[in-house]
């Protein structure tokens, strides 16, 4: 089933010409797909298209059958950086999507035991649920990233955006972490774009990779990685 659909779709910033150039594909619900590419080639900006944080200057967008007009809540995001926030403990950090999707308090005081559960879940999938109480300062940066996939996950999301996730940690702890991804995809099913300047890396996870060249960026070739495959 088509999940996101990109109809011809091009952006341009400014009069300098476009930075997506007639993209065209389909997204398949519960595919992984990597985007790879040099630096400035569009892979922020499709990820910003995809989740509604940009408009198309041309053509067509829709995520689950329907055009793309603002910002997605069925999104979740991480990025090289975890960005967790340092006065908020690691369980705090990771259920603050929860506040962000449903901002009325008193449903969150009501269901807090829920959501922190759900948290605690995730956390011992990745490995983390000793450190729930710690502040991001007293944590490794493998140990961030994994907080920043959770929290990614906390509010269920059916698109989950990777913007070079791995990118800032050592091969050991990033090729650890692809299995953590892995495990959660396999469970949830949810549809993954990651973006990635590591071929190898798009290899192992992705079931499709695309290819962009650099300005006016382009898909320039896409490869379904083939099966069987190394799954661990
Ligand atoms: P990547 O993520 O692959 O490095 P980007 O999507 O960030 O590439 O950038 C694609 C192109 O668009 C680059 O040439 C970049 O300079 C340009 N660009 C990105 N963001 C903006 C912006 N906000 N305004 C103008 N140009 C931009
Ligand atoms: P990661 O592989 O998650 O980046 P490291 O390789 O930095 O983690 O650390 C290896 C192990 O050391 C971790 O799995 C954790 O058990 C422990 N560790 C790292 N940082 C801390 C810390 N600040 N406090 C307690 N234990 C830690």
């Amino acid at each position: 089933r088509p999940f996101v659909a990109f109809d011809h779709v091009s952006l341009a910033y400014d009069d300098s010409g476009n930075a997506i150039e007639d993209i065209d594909l389909t997204i398949t619900e519960g595919e992984f797909v990597a985007f790879v590419g040099p630096s400035g080639c569009g892979k922020s900006t499709f990820m910003k298209l995809c989740t509604g944080l940009h408009q198309p200057t041309a053509g067509r967008i829709t995520v689950d059958g329907a055009p793309v007009n603002g910002p997605l809540k069925i999104t979740g995001m991480a990025f090289q950086n975890a960005t967790l926030l340092p006065w908020r403990t690691t369980l705090d950090n990771v259920m603050l999507p929860l506040e962000i999707v449903q901002p009325h308090r008193s449903r969150l005081r009501r269901h807090r035991k829920d959501y922190v559960e759900k948290a605690m879940g995730l956390l011992q999938t990745v490995g983390l649920d000793g450190y729930a109480d710690s502040y991001p300062w007293q944590l490794s940066g493998g140990m961030q990233q994994r907080a920043s996939i959770c929290r990614a996950l906390i509010h269920d999301p059916r698109l989950l955006m990777l913007d070079e996730p791995f990118g800032a940690l050592d091969a050991f702890t990033r090729e650890e972490l692809w299995s953590v991804l892995q495990d959660l995809w396999r469970q949830q099913r949810f549809t993954v774009v990651l973006v990635t300047h590591d071929l190898r890396e798009a290899a192992y996870l992705a079931d499709t990779i695309y290819v962009m060249s650099k300005r006016p960026g382009r898909i320039i070739e896409q490869r379904q990685v083939p099966f069987p495959r190394p799954r661990h």
